[in-house]
């Protein structure tokens, strides 16, 4: 999915100041392709992937991805893009913490119609792929930072989107599973996920 940035600001409200994020940055990144955005802290990486991932709306400019300005969707079709076409995996993880790993990695396959046993093998491949299987029935609210991790990697990838959004993947994982996770990256790049 080809992405282009044209003229991108995001501010925010604070108290009675406007904090300024982004300033117009403009930028394509072509399908298939896989990419780093670098940055000190604070210095609006996170706001800029929640912008390409429909999470939220910039002040101005706008995000167009595969011919969609996802910056103009109205909520329910943003809510359906990134159903679709996103896998977000977020800097916090945002599990649900009273549901068990399996639960929280079927989550977003829960608003379509597929039956069971098909939900329950594509929960077991993600799950496997990111070596949590024998964690599925425990609760997110007791894993470790690196099993949260990986359940959070797991259900962004569980519908196979063609778009992959991770915000600071691999912070909490040891050097082999974050080198297994850029891997695993480069894989589904050669797939032709972006
Ligand atoms: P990074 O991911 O590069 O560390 P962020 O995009 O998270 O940067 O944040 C950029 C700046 O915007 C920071 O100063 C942060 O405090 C501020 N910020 C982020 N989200 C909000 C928000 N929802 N409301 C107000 N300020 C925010
Ligand atoms: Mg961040």
């Amino acid at each position: 999915m080809h992405i282009h940035i044209q003229d991108l600001h995001k501010k925010y409200q604070r108290g009675d100041t406007e904090l300024e994020v982004l300033r117009g940055i403009s930028c394509e990144f072509t399908a298939g392709s896989f990419n780093f955005i670098l940055g000190p802290s604070g210095s609006g990486k996170s706001t800029l992937l929640s912008l390409i991932a429909s999470l939220q709306k910039p002040s101005s400019g706008e995000v167009i991805v595969a011919n969609e300005r996802v910056s103009m969707l109205p909520e329910d079709f943003a809510a359906l893009y990134r159903r679709h076409k996103v896998g977000f995996v977020f800097q916090k993880f945002n599990l649900i913490p009273t549901l068990t790993v399996l639960e929280n990695i079927v989550t977003p396959l829960m608003p379509e119609k597929i039956d069971e046993k098909e939900l329950l093998a594509k929960a077991h491949k993600v799950m496997d792929t990111f070596n949590i299987v024998h964690k599925a029935k425990d609760l997110a609210k007791n894993l470790s930072g690196g099993e949260q991790q990986r359940t959070a990697i797991a259900r962004a990838l569980v519908n196979d989107p063609p778009l992959v959004v991770a915000d600071e993947p691999t912070a909490n994982l040891d050097e082999k599973l974050s080198t297994d996770f850029l891997a695993f990256l480069e894989r589904i790049k050669r797939d032709g996920k972006t």
